[in-house]
């Protein structure tokens, strides 16, 4: 089973990622945490280069395009040889990052981006896409508590920008009910992480 984490920075992808695959892990069933931009060593390469950008930044396109390379990596050497062999891939972003970032808040449009997948990653999709919402304030609360000067964030981006990532995230889970669970982020990660459980649970019995 494979199982994508998305939403907007400081909604707690990554402490769930964790906290799931440690549930996993008690009940027995082999699982690989990862995340995106990343997961290999060639993809963890290109997320330096999209963090730590050479010269005045990357372009809308050319982002859209090391975004694809280092999913192509992530999932040729390391997604699909663990599903391949039974485990259970939760992956801390996956292609709707891709989607709401570079192709709804970027411009490049969801078409680009789904083609791009395709050429790719061979269109790989999650089993199931559980989206984490926060409210904009406690985003923001909650950033300003991790660290006043973050490295590992895509800088210079406007609030219009991650609104518009908020909002495209929205629309796909809409547009997707099968495919999404929308969780609600607010509270401790402990609350957080029992909702995320119950929404997988249909997919540990079946
Ligand atoms: O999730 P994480 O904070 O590790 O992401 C690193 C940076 O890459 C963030 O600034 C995030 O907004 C950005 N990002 C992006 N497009 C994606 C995935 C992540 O701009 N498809």
């Amino acid at each position: 089973r494979f199982i994508a984490l998305e939403g907007g920075e400081g909604t707690g992808k990554s402490t769930q990622a964790r906290l799931l695959a440690e549930a996993l892990s008690t009940r027995g069933i082999e699982c690989v945490v990862t995340r995106e931009p990343g997961g290999t060593e060639g993809a963890e390469a290109i997320r330096r280069l999209l963090l730590d950008p050479p010269g005045d930044g990357w372009g809308p396109r050319a982002e859209a395009l090391l975004f694809a390379a280092a999913r192509s990596d992530h999932v040729e050497k390391l997604i699909l040889p663990a599903l391949e062999r039974g485990a259970w891939v939760v992956s801390d972003r996956f292609l709707d990052s891709s989607r709401a970032y570079q192709g709804g808040a970027g411009g490049i449009g969801d078409q680009a981006v789904r083609t791009l997948h395709d050429i790719g990653s061979g269109g790989l999709r999650p089993d199931l896409t559980v989206l984490i919402e926060v409210e904009p304030a406690t985003i923001a609360e909650r950033l300003a508590d991790r660290d006043g000067n973050r490295s590992d964030a895509i800088g210079g981006r406007s609030a219009q920008y991650h609104a518009d990532v908020a909002a495209s995230f929205k629309r796909f889970a809409a547009e997707d009910p099968g495919g999404f669970a929308v969780v609600d982020g607010e509270g401790t990660p402990d609350e957080v992480h029992s909702r995320i459980l119950e929404a997988i649970e249909p997919l540990i019995g079946g």
